[in-house]
């Protein structure tokens, strides 16, 4: 079967017969689903023939200017697909009905609309009725039809259909949808088709050819719905890829009990394991297995009922496995026993099962161990970081197990709308969200994104909640059917107790059980063997290092646990905030004189100092970077406005007492300290400069803690590290003193260790001239938090403020501090790289900005050639594993990568 070429540009692609015009690597152009039908139907799998209409033409759509041979081609394979099924568009007795779907190049769940049946119109609904003697199934099809099409085509809002729907279940005291019979049918309809016309101010159009040409630009149009819009956003795909369009004869699985729809994966796609694992449901349609409205039932049910199709969808799940060496996501419907594939791509999995997959799929020789490296999403490694939940935590009771739809753990507090879960969460109403719904749908997404975890009554392993979740890393407990939620009444209710708003509950998503109350969470082992093994495949391919930020000897120790090479940034302002240090830190502020506040630093000096042995000894031997003084010194005091409502009370209350005086000398040195551009201002190396004996008694504490581990033969070499500094004279005026001090405690000491001073590159002068800093500096270690701040001018605390904007605009895809922007910053990074290292080819670089775990920018850290990236402890698997990716792919070698 083939479609003529009448422009340079071929839009329309057909398939079935046996064959197809296009193939599984025509991603960008036929979409992943239109990719996926070609492939398949050459595979020789039983696939119902259509077309796709491919994604230059929703390109063509977005900019304006369809080409007229776009309705040309999709003519010709209409008329091809009729010949084939020896049939008609919605028309003659046994009338042809075709779904429209979309497919873009990357799944987008939930995010895109389908149409089925189209074809359905006053006529061809009496023909279809007569065909299958089932008037109730051809009245109840073109009533779906009628809503589907008017609300995705015709943007009519759904509560509206839903509303004459319920209606007329209560008119006719009809307990279940299934119980209108094909009379309650029509009615309906006649009163869906009022709907429409009141509402889209047209009518229902009869013209199956005019049904086709509207569902088909709906499609294109919602590519551009604020839905997909948002997940783009989040998941990075490029937002003028367009999606394709597929159209494709309807077979029905709600022709009785004989027929069937389903969905499911070739393994369990939450933990890996190699079983059969879907849902599927007895009459009933497409959208029905999915959307959650009935509750599925699981796949080996299937073999009781219908064997030899259970063992015919095995045969074929199986083949397919083969073929694309990945675990499969496949839908099929079932027509009078006669079994089809609708679709099938590689399945989305939560990080545990990828990596437990990717191990299965190399022992069983279907991938090399390169590829399996390529198997797992660097993100999805958060998984096994997912706390747990500690049922015996306390007294909470169990409420239900529902479906273990995503896992990990969470408590927190009730909210029954993603609007409000949305709201509450800006203003800090409530500090941990847990969204409970009958269902969740795409509109939800963004109340989902701020939750800690999502809880159904309704829906299956594969419905919209359980879906989204898993691709989130978020906890997921789905279909917990004893649970009424009233989403009006604000009420969840359970075992005879009624839950409101703000109620705390807990949710396991590893074991689907929901408990009333506030349970405590373990956290997660990182040990898992799987994941050694795993990394262990990973590791050898990497160059980079790793290394994390971290402050204290418990948050080194996880580090190390998850793999760390090395502390590449430890704040040692936060040492200052513990309480016991506060006082003296604001004594030494507060210090009139340089004596003074040499004073408070020698209070200081042995609580730095053990804080540096503790982490020195956590870190066994690894290299520790520990960066001088960072923040302006206001931090550190109370707020203006907390002194002037104290000092106000207190002139009311103790009018002579010696606090008031005290008060106000802290006021006085609050408002003295006040700057108007903090993060521009006496901050970095400035302090150091101006009151050098901070500088002083911070590297002698790091050098006295060194020379203790070396006592007790344990080998450190500290690396001393000067923020934001932007001259050599800065970096050569605070490197002086670090080595006059170290000098001096050796001599005190009678020993030695190595060290080395270096510096944080967070300015643009400074990475202009990082050939002149690096005569000074032994090391650079970019600070992208405050390079991207200061190289786009933007405030990193503000951002929020037009970000949204940003990205809604396109200007931005990503929040460029989250993912480096590569272009801009990154050009900075790699050009004081380069610099640096003419200066000093040894010159160690890393980079200790929050991007440094994330894996975009990892990669990009990789190929520019840094020595290490240093991020937050439970980002340093995912570090690991993209610096491993990026080696590979260095070679040339993506694993055949599939996203
Ligand atoms: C940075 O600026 O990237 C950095 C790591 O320092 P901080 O976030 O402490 O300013
Ligand atoms: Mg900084």
């Amino acid at each position: 079967m083939a479609t003529p070429t009448i422009s340079a540009v071929k839009y329309v692609y057909s398939f079935g017969g046996g064959k197809a015009e296009g193939n599984g690597k025509m991603k960008d152009t036929l979409g992943g689903k239109g990719a996926g039908l070609a492939e398949m139907t050459n595979a020789g799998l039983p696939v119902p023939p259509g077309f796709t209409i491919q994604t230059e033409a929703c390109r063509e759509f977005m900019r304006g200017n369809v080409s007229p041979n776009l309705d040309k081609e999709m003519n010709a394979a209409l008329a091809q697909l009729e010949a084939l099924q020896g049939q008609k568009l919605g028309a003659g007795d046994n009338p042809l009905l075709v779904s429209v779907r979309s497919g873009a190049k990357f799944s987008m769940p939930g995010m895109m609309d389908t149409i089925l049946n189209l074809g359905l119109n006053d006529q061809s609904v009496k023909a279809l009725a007569a065909l299958t003697q089932n008037p109730r199934f051809a009245y109840d099809s073109y009533r779906r039809l009628i809503q589907m099409f008017g609300s995705v085509v015709l943007e009519i809002e759904k509560k509206h259909f839903e509303e004459v729907f319920d209606n007329k279940k209560k008119q006719k005291k009809a307990k279940l949808d299934t119980d209108l019979n094909a009379a309650a049918l029509q009615e309906v309809i006649e009163e869906y088709k009022k709907v429409v016309k009141k509402f889209a101010k047209i009518d229902f159009p009869q013209d199956a050819h005019e049904q086709l040409v509207m569902a088909r630009d709906a499609v294109f149009q919602s590519w551009q719905n604020d839905r997909a819009k948002h997940y783009r956003r989040m998941n990075n795909i490029d937002d003028m890829l367009g999606t394709a369009v597929n159209v494709q004869a309807m077979v029905f699985g709600n022709l009785g009990e004989t027929s069937g729809t389903g969905v499911g994966f070739t393994r369990n796609p939450a933990n890996g394991d190699k079983e059969f694992y879907g849902e599927f449901l007895l009459n009933a349609q497409g959208e029905d297995v999915v959307s959650g409205v009935r509750t599925p039932r699981h796949i080996t049910e299937l073999k009781e009922i219908m064997p030899e199709v259970y063992n015919e969808l095995r045969d074929i799940t199986n083949r397919m496995e083969q073929h694309y060496h990945d675990i499969q996501d496949f839908e099929f419907t079932i027509q009078d026993n006669k079994l089809y594939m609708l679709q099938t791509r590689n399945g989305k999995r939560t990080g545990l099962a990828a990596v437990k997959i990717a191990i299965d799929m190399v022992e069983e020789g279907l991938i090399t161990t390169e590829e399996a490296v390529f198997r797992v999403e660097p993100n999805q490694l958060y998984d096994f970081l997912v706390p747990r939940l500690d049922e015996k935590s306390g007294k909470a009771e169990l409420l239900t197990t529902g479906l273990p739809a995503s896992p990990g753990a969470c408590v927190g507090q009730i909210v029954f709308t993603a609007k409000e879960a949305v709201e509450y969460t800006h203003k800090g109403k409530f500090k941990s969200i847990v969204l409970v719904r009958g269902e969740t749908t795409p509109e939800d997404i963004a109340g989902m994104e701020v939750a800690a975890g999502i809880l159904t009554s309704r829906g299956g392993m594969t419905s919209h909640a359980a879906v989204v979740t898993r691709g989130m890393g978020k906890c997921c407990v789905a279909g917990a059917g004893e649970l009424v939620v009233d989403e009006k009444k604000k009420e969840l209710r359970a075992k005879g107790k009624v839950f409101k708003e703000g109620d705390w509950i807990s949710l396991n998503g590893t074991t689907g059980a929901v408990f009333a109350g506030q349970l405590n969470t373990l956290p997660a082992s990182p040990d898992d063997p799987a994941l050694v093994k795993f990394m262990s495949w990973a590791d050898p391919h990497r160059r980079l290092k790793v290394r994390a930020n971290a402050d204290v000897p418990r948050d080194a120790k996880a580090a190390i646990s998850f793999g760390a090479e090395g502390i590449g940034l430890c704040r040692t302002e936060h040492m200052f905030f513990a309480e016991d240090r506060l006082p003296f830190m604001r004594a030494m502020i507060m210090a009139g004189n340089e004596k003074d506040r040499r004073l408070a630093l020698k209070k200081l000096l042995p609580m730095q100092r053990a804080d540096f042995v503790g982490l020195f000894k956590a870190m066994k031997g690894y290299p520790v970077t520990i960066r001088t003084l960072d923040p302006p010194l206001h931090e550190f005091l109370p707020s203006r406005e907390d002194l002037l409502v104290q000092i106000k009370e207190l002139e009311l209350t103790k009018p002579r007492s010696p606090k008031l005086k005290e008060l106000r000398v802290i006021l006085a040195r609050v408002e003295e300290l006040h700057e108007t551009n903090p993060m521009l201002g006496h901050r970095g190396c400035r302090l150091g400069i101006t009151y050098p004996e901070i500088t002083e008694m911070q590297a002698r504490a790091i050098i006295e803690a060194a020379l203790q581990l070396k006592k007790q033969k344990i080998t450190v070499v500290p690396e001393i590290m000067i923020p934001l500094t932007s001259t050599i004279k800065e970096m050569k005026n605070q490197a002086d003193i670090v080595r006059r001090v170290a000098e001096e405690v050796f001599a005190e000491k009678k020993d030695r260790v190595e060290y080395l001073v270096g510096t944080m590159i967070e300015l643009p002068r400074a990475a202009l001239v990082a050939d002149k800093i690096a005569e000074e500096a032994e090391f650079f270690s970019f600070g992208t938090n405050d390079l991207t701040q200061t190289t786009f001018g933007f405030s990193r605390d503000d951002i929020n403020k037009f970000l949204p904007e940003y990205m809604k605009r396109g200007i931005f895809k990503q929040d460029p501090f989250a993912s480096l922007d590569q272009e801009g910053v990154g050009q900075l990074v790699q050009m004081a790289t380069e610099r640096g290292r003419k200066t000093n080819p040894n010159l160690k670089v890393g980079i200790c900005g929050e991007h440094g775990g994330e894996p975009e920018s990892v990669k990009f850290c990789h190929r520019i050639g840094l020595s290490y990236v240093s991020c937050s402890p439970f980002r340093v698997l995912t570090a690991r594993l993209a610096a491993a990716q990026a080696a590979l792919e260095e070679k040339g070698n993506t694993g055949g990568a599939t996203k």
